[in-house]
């Protein structure tokens, strides 16, 4: 039998309406043969009364911080919620189903409350219920550890469900159903001539994910990948056909397409903070370098966009960590400028690999809107670029314009 894994995000089972539109996926996947697996996220976005963002602000009302364990808990009951109201409506339209919590369904991770990783998947109670002609409706973004505690996937963890899911049982193919048309050419809220790709590789819609595009966790990327189970992004609102994402051998034909651009998409992730520690020369410095870097990592805070020069060190981090590194560096009496509220802005994409002139064209796109760059860092498929986040909107809209990514070219 050909199993499908069809995972539906917050806003496609937000209310009724919406929820009607997802029988008519899973109908239509089982007009086409395939059996379905359905993963759903919790109901709507915060504010909306069971929406994940709600339970916690319910939590934090009482005045004390939630334990991550319990935090967890919390979390994992807008998933189930959303998977009976969901489960209900397919049964009205006479099908068979039975909710499974993730733990039930097999998920296994490891105790890192928040953010934990699947260290299996055991699908029994999947197959089962796939054997008995029972559509199985899988809460999203959530595992159990080995001995019974509820843990949670990490924001967006829901595609993780869905990927792993279909892994474990060789599912043919997992739909991702959200709310927009597909993987686009860089995020609709920022660009409105965003278009929407028909393909992308693995590797590159990993990159995007990686580099903040929050339409799919990259987790969920890298292990359709290593399963070489195809993805397809699509909207539950529309009957667009939505982006396909395979790897390069599979989907060899649409390298021939004659629109093929040097960048594939810009992505962009906010609230990073730059750090510019500066050196005397004092004859302690090799030293100095080296726990440097040696507290940062003690303090588990991860660094990116690193640049080492031999007086000054650049790299950026997650502004949430920015006041622990603060008095840390402060403790130890570095010599630092700081630099809050910055945004990392990246493009992406395989052809650009060995191809001159590109950072000239992003940093001519980016100065002709005079906007300061403050630090880059490339690869060999990607250049990124900090810049203030005020810039955000007119930087991205520039480079996409730059490098002729929209629907109007
Ligand atoms: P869901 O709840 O369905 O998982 P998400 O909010 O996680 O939905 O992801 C969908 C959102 O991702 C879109 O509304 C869009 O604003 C954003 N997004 C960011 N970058 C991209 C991109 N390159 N293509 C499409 N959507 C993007
Ligand atoms: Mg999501």
């Amino acid at each position: 039998m050909k199993l499908i894994v069809q995972k539906f995000g917050g806003t496609s089972v937000a209310n009724q309406e919406r929820r009607n539109m997802v029988v008519n996926k899973v109908e239509f996947a089982k007009k086409k043969d395939y059996f379905p697996v359905v993963v759903v996220s919790a109901i709507g976005r915060n504010g909306d009364p069971y929406a994940t963002d709600t339970l916690i602000n319910l939590a934090k009302s009482v005045g004390i911080e939630t334990s991550p364990r319990e935090l967890d808990l919390l979390m994992s009951c807008g998933e189930i919620i959303s998977c009976v109201v969901l489960s209900n409506t397919l049964k009205r339209m006479g099908y068979e189903c039975k909710v499974l919590t993730g733990g039930q369904a097999g998920i296994i991770t490891d105790d890192n409350y928040g953010d934990a990783e699947v260290l299996k998947v055991e699908p029994e109670k999947i197959l089962d219920c796939i054997e008995n002609n029972i559509i199985p409706i899988v809460a999203g973004f959530q595992g159990i550890t080995e001995d019974g505690n509820i843990t949670t996937l990490g924001r967006g963890g829901s595609d993780v469900t869905a990927s792993i899911i279909g892994e474990a049982i060789n599912a043919e193919i997992v739909e991702i159903y959200t709310d927009v048309d597909g993987v686009m050419t860089a995020d609709p809220a920022i660009v409105p001539d965003a278009k929407v790709m028909d393909t992308v590789f693995y590797n590159e819609i990993f990159q995007m994910a990686e580099y903040g595009a929050n339409v799919i966790h990259p987790r969920a990327v890298e292990i359709a990948m290593r399963s070489n189970i195809p993805l397809l992004i699509k909207s539950a609102l529309t009957e667009n056909t939505g982006t396909l994402i395979t790897n390069y051998d599979k989907s060899r034909r649409y390298r021939y397409d004659k629109n093929d651009k040097l960048i594939t998409a810009i992505a962009q992730i906010d609230n990073r903070t730059q750090f510019r520690i500066k050196f005397d020369g004092s004859t302690n410095q090799y030293e100095r370098d080296n726990i440097l870097f040696n507290i940062i990592a003690a303090e588990n805070i991860s660094i990116d966009m690193i640049n080492i020069y031999p007086d000054t060190k650049i790299f950026i981090i997650d502004s949430i960590n920015s006041s622990k590194l603060v008095s840390i560096l402060k403790s130890q009496s570095y010599n630092f400028d700081v630099t809050p509220n910055c945004t990392k802005v990246t493009i992406i994409g395989n052809k650009m690999r060995g191809i001159p002139g590109v950072m000239a064209k992003v940093i001519e796109g980016l100065s002709e809107s005079k906007i300061e760059v403050l630090q880059t860092s490339d690869s060999h498929t990607t250049i990124s670029c900090l810049i203030k986040s005020e810039n955000t909107n007119i930087a991205v809209n520039a480079l996409h314009e730059k490098f002729e990514l929209g629907k109007t070219k």
